[in-house]
């Protein structure tokens, strides 16, 4: 959908792709999210690769109608989290210029000038999207020469290992794994993102994966609310249908009201970073995420009051879209985090 049309993918502006990415939230968050980072890779190769590598990978995931190509996106590290967002950032209030220059990823890189090939080390977070079912991956590595960089690895590559999907509190759809390499070598071109390009490629991954989570939150949203006004409506206690009672109305046009401003919020970010004359403003999608996903998740708890006790039963949809919303408070970064590095923009 996001990949160029003259390349052969759906062209779509963020705009377009947020519209599709609320309806796939409403339907399910963890497969919306899934197919977000899936993508990852591939629009690397789109903006950053040779047109032989895109030729050797871009094109047939463009042609793949079997979902043979699945991407991985593993940043994250069991020493590393919320922190990836001032890796290679020189501003970060309360921390010193000591601690910043050591902040880096432990998975390294570094060159092998007689093969040509870059050899990469080290062990991802437990809790990277798609890996256990992946076919590639976008690294993103330090390099001993100094600075931080991504990569492409396919992971049939010999030294890649994956671990098995964790069981977790919601997005159930979506897979979580850990990944580790070790001496695992690629091609010199595999390296799309070096040191000098990869602050920007940071700002625009994030600017736009953050708009894209966003709407999947006001998807998630639609849905509680639309289960509570159908339970409401069912729902006969005391002698009355619970959507009769005037403070049950009231309670529904709140959760109605907090969904239409989050889509308006959502949108208008989206419209304003579709028009690519624009400058990308990381800081307007981190604060926007950040506030999404929050109400998002008090929209799922204000509906989820509705339901009395039926709605802490398993195999209760507003059970779990209340479990899923809690979800994406953390995905791409602590949702307070994203803020602390959406202040440095703001105020700097
Ligand atoms: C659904 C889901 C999908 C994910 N998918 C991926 C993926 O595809 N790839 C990937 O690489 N990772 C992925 N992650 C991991 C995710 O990026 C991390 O969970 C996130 O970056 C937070 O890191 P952490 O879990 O180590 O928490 P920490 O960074 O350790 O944070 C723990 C707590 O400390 C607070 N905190 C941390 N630093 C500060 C600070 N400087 N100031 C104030 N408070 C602070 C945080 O707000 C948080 O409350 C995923 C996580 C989830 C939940």
């Amino acid at each position: 959908m996001a990949c160029p049309e003259a390349m052969g993918g759906g062209g779509a502006s963020i705009y377009e792709q947020s519209l599709v990415y609320e309806e796939l939230g409403w339907g399910s968050s963890g497969l919306a999210l899934s197919l977000v980072v899936s993508q990852i890779p591939f629009l690397a190769l789109s903006a950053h690769a040779s047109a032989d590598l895109q030729d050797q990978y871009l094109r047939p995931y463009l042609e793949d109608r079997q979902a043979e190509f699945i991407g991985c996106y593993p940043v994250t590290e069991p020493a590393h989290g919320s922190d990836l967002f001032f890796i290679g950032n020189p501003v970060h209030g309360g921390r010193s210029e000591w601690s910043l220059a050591r902040l880096n990823y432990e998975t390294n890189a570094y060159l092998d000038e007689r093969r040509n090939e870059w050899v990469i080390n080290g062990q991802k977070a437990q809790w990277i999207t798609n890996t256990s079912i992946a076919t590639h991956a976008f690294v993103l590595a330090a390099l001993q020469a100094g600075g931080s960089a991504g990569f492409l690895v396919p992971l049939s590559t010999a030294g890649v290992e994956r671990g098995v999907a964790l069981e977790k509190l919601g997005q159930r759809e979506m897979n979580q794994a850990g990944i580790s390499f070790k001496d695992v070598r690629i091609p010199y071109d595999h390296m799309l993102i070096g040191p000098g390009d990869y602050q920007r490629f940071i700002s625009n991954a994030f600017g736009n994966a953050y708009i894209l989570i966003g709407a999947v939150c006001v998807g998630i949203a639609r849905a509680a609310l639309e289960e509570a006004v159908a339970f409401c409506k069912a729902r006969v206690q005391g002698g009355a249908r619970l959507v009769e009672h005037q403070d049950v109305q009231r309670r529904l046009m709140d959760l109605f009201a907090e969904v239409e401003l989050m889509r308006a919020y959502i949108r208008s970010l989206a419209r304003y970073h579709s028009d690519a004359a624009k400058t990308r403003l990381m800081h307007y999608s981190a604060v926007a995420r950040g506030h999404v996903s929050k109400q998002a998740f008090k929209v799922c708890s204000d509906a989820l009051d509705l339901f009395g006790h039926v709605g802490f039963s398993k195999g209760v949809l507003i059970e779990k879209l209340y479990r899923d919303a809690r979800m994406t408070r953390m995905m791409g970064g602590a949702g307070t985090v994203a803020q602390l590095r959406a202040a440095q923009e703001f105020f700097s």
